[in-house]
């Protein structure tokens, strides 16, 4: 048995777009509804169970959310297990207390009521209280489905099924090649990965048209009445715009990790610094930064789901710096030296490859 996630698009009619709003609307006030039931019961020195909250809740729900008899029950009772594992979470203080969920944040519900109460067929998804909602395209696994969770970002809608899936049917239908070997890997800003023998994929950049899409959109924006109705319709056109290019990225990262999982025995990956990225300022940095561990998180993924084994060299181990013929270590080595040459033992090489082969196992 093996856990498998898919989030697909969804094609919702305007009717059923609305009620998931609601949904989600609903899940929200429950979750804030059991926070400051909770917070309630901390004042006054008495720990509230889950059981107590929940009573509180249904006492209280039709007040609060007049609409409530509509929904589908699961999205509120989803969202106070959920606050529930968040107090777990903070009590063995892997997080902090829990926060109110916000109306402008991240939109989403679960919608299941346990493993297998959702179905779904070809490509539309039963969802309860909403019905039959069309889906852009067909659920990859077959197994028992659990978790099911609706989310909004901008005006798209988003379903994520989980699959409790037998072994058998995750072997995904790529190939691997016959005479793999293993491969190291360097990540970078210009060319997304290098790999140790020699081939390169390149960070795909979102074309310019749609830089000059992203410019025009944000110009007509600033333009608009703050909160208007046009104000909005140019603040959704932005959003698609900037979903379109992460799509754009996203492609060109699942292409090159495929490839370099298809033809690798073992793979060697640096480690990037995470804590050094969040102190960074500058946001377009940041989000280089963040595609690139997203990168080789995809790459772990696949290797581990093939049983090829990934090995991530330290964080303080200098790929780059290192000559991975004679294993000498360069004192300076700037981003504009293109070329790696070893002045002890006049070794010659492509920077990145050069790092690629200093990651790759042995
Ligand atoms: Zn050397």
């Amino acid at each position: 048995m093996s856990l498998r996630t898919q989030k697909i698009q969804l094609n919702p009619n305007n009717k059923q777009a609305t009620l998931m709003a609601q949904h989600c609307g609903y899940a929200r006030v429950a979750y804030n509804a059991a926070l400051s039931s909770f917070k309630s019961g901390l004042d006054d020195g008495n720990w509230k169970t889950l059981y107590d909250i929940k009573k509180e809740f249904n006492a209280r729900k039709r007040d609060i959310f007049p609409w409530c008899d509509e929904m589908s029950q699961n999205a509120s009772k989803n969202a106070i297990h959920n606050f529930n594992d968040a107090v777990k979470r903070w009590k063995s203080g892997q997080n902090r207390f829990p926060v109110p969920k916000k109306r402008s944040g991240k939109q989403s519900y679960q919608a299941d009521n346990g493993t297998n109460s959702i179905r779904v067929e070809r490509k539309r998804v039963k969802l309860p209280a909403i019905g039959w909602v069309r889906m852009t395209e067909e659920l990859r696994w077959t197994g028992d489905i659990g978790r099911v969770t609706v989310s909004r970002k901008d005006d798209k809608w988003f379903v994520s099924i989980l699959v409790h899936t037998d072994d058998a049917n995750t072997m995904v239908q790529i190939s691997l090649i016959d005479d793999r070997l293993p491969v190291g890997v360097d990540v970078g800003i210009n060319t997304l990965a290098t790999c140790s023998d020699g081939t390169k994929y390149e960070n795909r950049r979102p074309l310019k048209v749609h830089l000059r899409k992203l410019r025009r959109a944000g110009r007509t924006l600033s333009r608009k009445v703050y909160l208007s109705n046009n104000w909005r319709k140019a603040k959704s056109r932005l959003a698609s715009v900037h979903y379109r290019i992460s799509c754009i990225r996203e492609d060109s990262h699942h292409k090159a990790s495929t490839a370099i999982v298809r033809k690798a025995s073992a793979i060697g990956i640096e480690t990037l610094n995470v804590s050094g990225l969040l102190k960074n300022k500058k946001l377009a940095k940041h989000i280089a930064d963040a595609s690139l561990s997203r990168f080789l998180t995809m790459l772990k993924y696949k290797a581990e789901r093939r049983g090829i084994p990934i090995t991530e060299a330290s964080m303080f181990f200098a790929s780059s710096k290192t000559c991975s013929a004679c294993g000498n270590k360069k004192a300076e080595l700037t981003l504009s030296d293109r070329t790696y040459h070893c002045n002890s033992c006049g070794f010659t090489c492509d920077r990145d490859v050069n790092a690629a082969i200093n990651l790759c196992p042995t």
